[in-house]
């Protein structure tokens, strides 16, 4: 293991720092130090809006045709996967990920950079041609500006890769910063977008906390929509600071997923969904199924299979091939899982697997956990614990069902477990999540449009219209032929 010191990517190339405004990196797994970034100033983020500012205005990249950008993301989807086994590594030594799963997220990764080069190709406006025989209308999509990009520790290159090629494929410049935690892929991201022939200043990364680097670029009247992936509390923040020019301002936030499971479904496939619905990411992750709603004719036999899976899950080194559950992100996340888990007990929730630290050397884990007796009021059933924790309630009607899955802030995702189709349908139109998996969890590619309903967010990312929140629309009136003079009368026409 050694250390990588990275500094911020603006106008093309590396930007000088102040070395003694440094983030330092420690592997969350193996507290080894892997990598410093810059805490990035005032000062610096405005060089990098300016820089973003002045190739939005000055181009070319927004007048670009379409076919021109498209081959941009095309070469940094081929370039991502010939250094996927570089990019995985990091991100596996900064955020405690397993490398298995990273190497799955690169590839996954690249995938949606063909798919927005795929997009940035078939950008269009309408015509409307119904409004009178002298009358025609037509819109043009524009690029909206420059675009903030605030993306969270959990999955770096992939959410950065939900948002920034669309904006690009739109024709916007942007200004990325990556969470202060796991930095570096984004900045490696930056160079292969040089060298996939982006000009300079049309992708600008400043790394560093929230404040100043985030409030900065969430307020800024030069930055005109921001993006945003992280916590319901920063989004709201996000949100008050964007006002001074009323940017535009989409939100990828969090959510508290139910997994429903009726007594019909296949309960062998249900139960191996739930353990990775729940431990994947080790929890930590936006779409974690981490409520269970079992129906209570078998809920005891149903949480025993989950548990004997569980029990057996590889937990440990992420650079080990066989981990599937790896490190927790940082001490303050560690500490807010082991005090959720408290608070379960201390309510009256009943322990059934876990519950605490696993092993006493280096690095931060937890051992996969389970509480059965939830109740909806509990904290464990409305809060986000972004950890290994999964909550088990019962029901005993469909429609107790959905009333359970909606009884959080949030509204995300969610997974039902049934063969029967009315059934299946009901909870689809009846839970309110952005998205509804049915026999299965965290399943589909970049083609389906991905967001929260309530607290978890504003917007839609991926899908068929994913440049749409990256552009303007602009109406053309165009009259045809003599214009009558409605309001002026020619003075000899008035005796
Ligand atoms: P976070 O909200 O703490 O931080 C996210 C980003 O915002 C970071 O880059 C951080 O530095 C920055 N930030 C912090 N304060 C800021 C401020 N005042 N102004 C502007 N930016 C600021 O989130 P996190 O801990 O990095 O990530 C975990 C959260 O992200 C969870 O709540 C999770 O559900 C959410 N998430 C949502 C999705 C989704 O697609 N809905 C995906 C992944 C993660």
């Amino acid at each position: 293991m050694f250390t990588e010191h990275y500094a911020h990517w603006i106008d093309g190339r590396p930007s000088p720092i102040n070395p003694s405004a440094r983030i330092e990196r420690l592997s969350p797994a193996h507290d080894v130090l892997v990598a410093t970034y810059a805490a990035g100033t005032v000062a610096e983020t405005e060089k990098a809006i300016a820089a973003a500012r002045r190739a939005f205005d000055h181009g070319p990249w927004p007048s670009l045709p379409g076919a021109d950008r498209a081959a941009v993301l095309q070469r940094t989807a081929a370039l991502i996967r010939e250094n996927a086994e570089a990019l995985a590594r990091i991100e596996t030594l900064e955020s405690g990920k397993p490398i298995g799963q990273a190497r799955d997220e690169m590839a996954w990764a690249a995938g949606i950079w063909d798919y927005a080069a795929a997009l940035a190709r078939t950008l269009h406006g309408d015509s409307t041609n119904t409004i009178g025989s002298n009358q025609l209308g037509f819109t043009l999509k524009e690029p909206v500006g420059v675009v903030a990009l605030i993306t969270p520790w959990n999955f770096p290159l992939l959410i950065v890769s939900q948002k920034l090629p669309f904006a690009l494929a739109a024709g916007c410049t942007c200004v990325v910063k990556p969470s202060e935690f796991t930095s570096g892929t984004t900045l490696r991201l930056a160079r292969l977008l040089q060298e996939a022939g982006l000009p300079d200043g049309v992708c600008n990364v400043v790394t560093g906390y929230g404040e100043p680097v985030g409030r900065v670029l969430a307020e800024h009247r030069e930055v005109d929509k921001v993006s945003f992936t992280g916590s319901t509390a920063v989004g709201r923040k996000i949100v008050a600071a964007s006002h001074g020019n009323l940017k535009r301002v989409a939100l990828e936030l969090g959510g508290k997923n139910p997994q429903v499971i009726f007594p019909d479904a296949d309960l062998d496939a249900a139960a191996d969904a739930v353990v990775f619905g729940i431990y994947f990411n080790a929890g930590e992750c936006c779409n974690s199924g981490s409520r269970v709603l079992l129906h209570r004719a078998i809920a005891d036999s149903f949480l025993e299979r989950v548990a004997a899976r569980a029990r057996t899950l590889p937990v440990g080194d992420p650079l080990d091939e066989r981990t599937k559950m790896g490190a927790i992100v940082n001490e303050a996340q560690f500490d807010r899982i082991l005090d959720c888990i408290a608070s379960g007990t201390r309510e009256g929730a009943r322990l059934l697997l876990g519950g605490k630290r696993l092993g006493s050397g280096p690095g931060r884990f937890i051992e996969p956990t389970i509480f059965t007796d939830v109740t909806a009021s509990m904290r464990i059933a409305r809060e986000e614990i972004f950890g290994p924790v999964l909550s088990a309630l019962c029901f005993d009607t469909t429609d107790e069902a959905i009333r359970l899955a909606n009884s959080t802030a949030y509204g995300l995702s969610a997974a039902v477990w049934t063969r029967d189709v009315d059934r299946m349908l009901t909870c689809a139109r009846g839970i309110r999540a952005g998205t509804i998996w049915g026999n299965t969890i965290m399943e589909g590619g970049c083609e389906l449009p991905f967001g929260g309903y309530g607290q978890s967010g504003i917007g839609r990312e991926l899908g068929p219209d994913a440049l749409e929140p990256f552009t303007e629309t602009k109406t053309v009136m165009l009259h045809l032929g003599p214009r009558k003079n409605l309001w002026h009368q020619p003075p000899d026409s008035a005796s």
